[in-house]
């Protein structure tokens, strides 16, 4: 178990970052931040930062041999800058979390090999293959692009196979994957944990709503919860031992109305769709991820109330005033200067009694 005074090191600046290093205050730790971003959300909150592109390797090794631990709270944090770090200190989750979330058609893969069901795909890497695969898989598919997409970019739907080649040519020609379409009765994820002992705890499922790709409301716990927790706690598990890892992720999910849970994606990170856990439970996903990484045994995951956590999105947060004043809204603000439109600016957690 690491010591309180201990430094723990978060590779990204963003307002995960920022949670991570407010609940490693709490237990007595510093946390030293890595970002390529002047004036992050995290770093105001932060011990000490280091300012330096990912692919700055000797920054990066300097990074990491001044800090006891290291952990990330972004999944595109270049392998090799991940690898780097992990020369220097013990790198909690590890590389290969990052190998594997980093690429859908790896994800996938390494969600199949692990027993877990997802819709159908297929990896598309050329005009052929795309459409060999729509005439496989049939329509409608989505075509997204392997690597770098997020809230929804990088993805076409296909609703006829005569569109599919000219599909793969507009996402630029890269490495894809081509989904069959999910006929999902609602988005749920899973928030969950596991401890360097391989001790594995997870939060209730919950229930997700997107606006124009975005998250805008998580529902917590999802109406239903307990007659799909034993699934959402064997995926979760699955994933954990698989990925041998240390800390918190999100797996999200598609209900299928019968039982059945697909998997979508894995973040290897906490996740906006945990943010509810900070007032809810007695241990947020933040300290949960700090006590992870630090070898401290897990927090208990069980909530003491229902929440409904809404994003607040660009002009949304021009609102703090009305949310400040509202009986009861649990307000957290990143600290973001400007509200650009889709920015994720803050969130408020409403609390009610557990069903
Ligand atoms: P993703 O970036 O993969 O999480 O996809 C963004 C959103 O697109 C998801 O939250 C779903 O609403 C929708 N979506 C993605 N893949 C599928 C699929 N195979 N079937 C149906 N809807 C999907």
């Amino acid at each position: 178990m690491l010591k309180p005074g201990s430094r723990i090191g978060i590779l990204g600046g963003g307002q995960l970052g920022r949670m991570l290093a407010m609940s490693a205050a709490r237990l007595g730790f510093d946390v030293h931040i890595f970002t390529p971003e002047d004036n992050s959300p995290a770093a105001r909150v932060a011990a000490a930062t280091i300012v330096a592109p990912y692919e700055d390797l000797s920054a990066v090794a300097r990074f990491a041999a001044g800090v006891d631990v290291i952990t990330y709270e972004f999944e595109n944090v270049p392998v090799e800058t991940a690898q780097a770090a992990a020369e220097n200190a013990p790198l909690r989750p590890g590389v290969k979390a990052l190998e594997v979330c980093q690429d859908r058609v790896a994800e996938k893969s390494f969600v199949n090999v692990a027993g877990l069901e997802t819709t159908l795909w297929r990896a598309v890497t050329t005009e052929d293959e795309a459409e060999a695969a729509i005439v496989a898989l049939g329509v409608p598919a989505i075509l997204k692009t392997c690597r770098l997409g997020y809230d929804g970019k990088g993805q076409q739907v296909i609703r006829e196979a005569s569109a599919a080649r000219g599909a793969f040519a507009a996402l630029g020609g890269v490495p894809c994957i081509l989904e069959a379409f999910a006929p999902f009765e609602r988005e749920v994820s899973v928030v969950a944990a596991r401890g360097v002992d391989g001790a594995v705890a997870a939060y209730p499922l919950v229930e997700n709503h997107h606006e124009g790709g975005i998250l805008r409301t998580t529902i917590a716990p999802a109406p239903g919860a307990d007659a799909l927790a034993d699934e959402a706690l064997r995926i979760a598990t699955g994933v954990l031992a698989g990925l041998d890892y240390v800390g918190v992720l999100a797996v999200e999910l598609f209900a299928m109305g019968d039982g059945r849970l697909l998997v979508n994606e894995i973040a290897p990170r906490v996740h906006n769709t945990g943010h509810w856990t900070m007032d809810a439970c007695a241990f947020s996903q933040f300290e949960q991820h700090i006590r992870a990484v630090a070898g401290w045994p897990l927090g208990d995951p069980s909530p003491h109330s229902a929440a409904r956590m809404e994003n607040l999105i660009g002009a949304d947060a021009l609102r703090w005033q009305e949310l400040a004043s509202e009986p009861g809204a649990c307000v957290h603000l990143y600290g973001k200067g400007e509200a650009r439109e889709g920015r994720k600016m803050g969130h408020v957690n409403r609390l009610s009694p557990l069903p």
